[in-house]
């Protein structure tokens, strides 16, 4: 399992959220304190953020660790952003490697990013993208279960669903042909949707801001562990938090 993390809020350099954390996503990629499945997450990772002004967000995406890029450190240091999706990859028996199949996946203004898998992949394929149209199953941006998630999602968000409805018949349809473990987690630098399902989510929302993770990344307090199953919708302005119910 991967670990991936959200921020809306404040301006802030891209470093202040990914790398700086005593506990964050940098050092997760090698020391995960929660994580369930998987030990490090070497294989790849990738930041997606938005530009004031664009509505459409740049991604930086590479095969290896995060902590052998120097060049993404120097990057995070100079570039500011009030909104961002990150994640750091344990890649799944099957899954493509390579960059493609890293996290953040993107399309139009979102961003997205699945902690999890579906066992067996790609067993049971024509099951679970019933109803994916031919051409959206052969542009998958990688062959890998994260990939035909997000085609799922991208798929009910185009038709017009709302990213916390995108998100949740996703889950629920995909839950119903595989014993999946599907931690989403999505934005379109305005708010963020994202579910537990099978691994760690937590949020902590302050005034004006909001992260959420896949598990804390300092000692201080404010964290909220979410139960799983349960589908998060925030903006800065605030978060809920429900059940995901089939
Ligand atoms: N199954 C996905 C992949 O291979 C996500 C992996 C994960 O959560 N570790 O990339």
């Amino acid at each position: 399992m991967c670990r991936h993390l959200a921020y809306l809020g404040a301006p802030v350099p891209i470093r202040q959220l990914v790398l700086d954390p005593p506990l964050g996503l940098y050092r997760q990629s090698w020391a995960p304190r929660a994580q369930r499945h998987g030990t490090v997450n070497a294989d790849g990772f990738g930041v997606g953020w938005y530009a004031d002004g664009d509505p459409v967000p740049a991604r930086y995406r590479r095969a290896g660790p995060i902590w052998a890029d120097g060049g993404f450190a120097d990057l995070a240091r100079v570039v500011r952003t009030r909104a961002l999706l990150a994640a750091v990859r344990s890649a799944t028996e099957g899954c493509a490697a390579g960059e493609a199949a890293a996290a953040p996946f993107g399309a139009d203004r979102w961003l997205f990013s699945h902690n999890g898998a579906l066992p067996g992949w790609p067993g049971r394929l024509g099951a679970l993208a019933a109803g994916l149209p031919a051409e959206e199953l052969l542009g998958l941006e990688a062959r890998s279960d994260s990939a035909l998630v997000w085609a799922l999602v991208l798929h009910r968000l185009r038709a017009g669903a709302a990213p916390g409805e995108a998100l949740a018949d996703t889950v629920l349809t995909v839950a119903e042909h595989s014993d999946a473990r599907l931690n989403l987690l999505l934005t379109d630098g305005t708010s963020i949707a994202a579910t537990s399902w099978g691994d760690t989510l937590c949020h902590r929302t302050t005034e004006g801001s909001v992260l959420v993770a896949s598990e804390p990344g300092d000692e201080e307090p404010g964290w909220i562990r979410l139960p799983d199953r349960s589908l998060l919708l925030a903006t800065a302005e605030g978060t809920t938090v429900k059940p995901l119910i089939p």
